[in-house]
This record gives structure tokens, C-alpha cells and sequence, in this order.
């Protein structure tokens, strides 16, 4: 399980993946995952689409990594796509009996094509809820996210952290942040977490930009802030996707060393299912 990693006086290093949406691009996946598997990360989860809409790629690629990378898989789930206690056994058992013991319960966001009223009506409401249900059910090393420039939808980072404190509390084993620029931010939070008496490891959501397209599309979707001079230089680059890619390593590297310098519990990388940009920087 991934909480056995944490008591090795390590940060561990893991990735994130994707299951691609389009039907053609499946394959790609596992050719990166062919390769990630070189890079040995402690741990690779896989996210799971609004609306349950990757149920069967979610698995299947989790199942690869655990039982052909031979690599631990964490596997995510949202509440939006859980419609009754029955497919939620059914998931973690398949889950459980095909040795993935790791799972990422997330509330997720209203998806596409479902109403709000459909989505507030979701069976549970909370990952704090479904953190219950999945401790209950079998022994899973259970993650949550959480986040460093506060949940959008919370009224106060006071609040953000109370709601953190009881999600942890209800089982959860380390957490993994929203993915952020500004180390400060990082250690800000860090301070609130651990006076709270949040004890569980924190690992950093790093993410590389990639283009600069792709700039507004991350802070749009995660609501973090660019740090003025590394937001100058992906703008002095506009053009060149080569380029952005180089400085965006570079800050992400640097950003990287600063927080194993702070003894950061685990560096998670955001891939994008990107195999050039992960060697790049976990080599
Ligand atoms: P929660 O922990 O339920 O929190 C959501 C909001 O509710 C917060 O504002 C919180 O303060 C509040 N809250 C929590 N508990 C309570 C309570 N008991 N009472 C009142 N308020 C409460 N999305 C996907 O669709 N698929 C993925 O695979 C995916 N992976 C992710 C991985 C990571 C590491 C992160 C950081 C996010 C991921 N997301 C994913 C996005 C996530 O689903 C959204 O950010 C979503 O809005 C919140 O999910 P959560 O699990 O953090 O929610």
C-alpha cells in the first residue's frame, strides 16, 4: 500500500495520469505507461472522469499499473458518479480482489450534461462521506485532496481547513495537494494543516505548463496564481511552445529542490501523460 512509503525517511515521487478521451488514443496511455514505469515512482494514480464517464479506462489502466508495471496504483473516484451503495461495492470490490488497494475518493464537480439538481442529489455529498463508506467496506490506503489556495467553493480558508480536518479524520492516510506555483502558499498552509492537528503526510501537486494556451485553462480550473516573474517569462515565450515547455521545467525543478529542501513529505507530478516532461524532471 502507498502509506508503507512514508515511514522510509523518503519523499516519494509520483505521477498522475489520465484516460484519454478519445477511443483512438487509448494505447497512448499504456506506451507512456510502458515508460513511466523506468522513472519508478512510488505510486501512479489515475483520475476518474466527471460523471463516471472513464469507469472502465479508470480501471483498466489501474489495473496495468499495479498488475503489469508491477507499480503501486491509486485509483481516484467521485462521488458525482456513484448513483447507489451497490456500484460503490461492486467498484471497490473489483478494485480490492484485482490488488488495488489505494483509492483517491474525490466529491468531483458537476459534470457535463447533468443538471445541478441531478448533481446536488448525488448519494453522497462530501469525500469525507465516501471516505466512511470505502474504510468500512475493505482496507484501503485511502488519499484526499486538499488544497493550498482554498477549495472556490469555501466560504473561508478556516472553514476549507475544518472540512480538511474532518475528511482526514474520517480515514484518510496522506493527502494531495490542488497544483500550485507558489511555494509560500505551500508552507502557508502547511502551518494551518498542522495546527489543526492534521498529522498525515502532504504531497505537492506540481504541474508543468506546456503551452501557453494552457495557461489560462490551469487557472481557470484549479484557481491558483503564477508567480509574477515566472508568469513574464511564459509570456516572453508566447510563441514557442518549445520554449514555454523549457522554462516551465526549469521553474518546476527549482520549485521542486525548495520543497525537498522544506522536507516535503512527496512530490506529486501532474503529467498530463507527458513522458518526455516527467524524465525531464524526475532524472
Ligand atoms: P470535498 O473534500 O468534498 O470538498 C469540496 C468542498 O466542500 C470544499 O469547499 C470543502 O470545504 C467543502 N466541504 C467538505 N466537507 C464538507 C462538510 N462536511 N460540510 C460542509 N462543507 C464541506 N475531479 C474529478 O472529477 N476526477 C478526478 O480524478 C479528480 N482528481 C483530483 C485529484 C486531486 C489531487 C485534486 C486536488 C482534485 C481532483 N479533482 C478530480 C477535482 C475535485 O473533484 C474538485 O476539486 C472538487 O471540487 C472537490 O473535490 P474534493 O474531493 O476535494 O471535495
Amino acid at each position: 500500500m502507498i502509506k508503507d512509503h512514508f515511514h522510509t525517511n523518503r519523499p516519494t515521487y509520483s505521477i498522475e495520469v489520465f484516460p484519454p478521451k478519445k477511443e483512438a488514443d487509448v494505447s497512448t496511455i499504456y506506451e507512456a505507461l510502458d515508460e513511466f514505469k523506468f522513472l519508478q515512482p512510488d505510486f501512479i494514480s489515475v483520475t476518474y472522469g466527471a460523471g463516471g464517464t472513464t469507469v472502465e479506462n479508470t480501471f483498466a489502466i489501474a489495473n496495468y499499473i499495479q498488475n503489469q508495471c508491477r507499480i503501486e496504483a491509486l485509483c481516484h473516484l467521485t462521488c458525482a458518479a456513484i448513483p447507489n451503495p451497490l456500484f460503490l461495492n461492486n467498484f471497490l470490490t473489483n478494485l480490492y480482489r484485482n490488488g488495488i488497494h489505494n483509492l483517491l475518493p474525490l466529491r468531483g464537480d458537476q459534470p457535463q450534461g447533468m443538471s445541478r439538481e441531478e448533481f446536488n442529489a448525488r448519494y453522497y455529498e462530501h469525500a469525507s462521506d465516501l471516505v466512511c463508506d470505502v474504510k468500512k467496506a475493505y482496507d484501503f490506503c485511502v488519499a484526499g485532496a486538499c488544497y493550498p489556495e482554498v477549495h472556490p467553493e469555501a466560504a473561508s480558508a478556516e472553514e476549507d481547513i475544518r472540512n480538511l480536518k474532518t475528511k482526514v479524520d474520517a480515514g484518510v492516510d496522506f493527502l494531495t495537494t490542488q497544483l500550485f506555483y507558489d511555494n509560500d502558499v505551500f508552507y502557508r498552509f502547511m502551518e494551518r494543516v498542522r495546527a489543526v492537528g492534521i498529522d498525515v503526510p502532504v504531497l505537492a501537486g506540481l504541474m508543468p505548463v506546456t503551452s501557453y494556451k494552457q495557461i489560462s485553462n490551469i487557472i481557470r480550473l484549479s484557481g491558483t496564481k503564477i508567480p509574477d516573474a515566472f508568469m513574464s517569462d511564459l509570456e516572453r515565450f508566447r510563441d514557442s511552445d518549445a520554449d514555454i515547455k523549457k522554462v516551465s521545467i526549469d521553474f518546476i525543478r527549482r520549485q521542486m529542490s525548495d520543497l525537498l529542501a522544506h522536507g516535503v513529505s512527496g512530490i506529486h507530478l501532474y503529467s498530463m501523460n507527458k513522458v518526455d516532461i516527467a524524465k525531464a524532471i524526475f532524472d
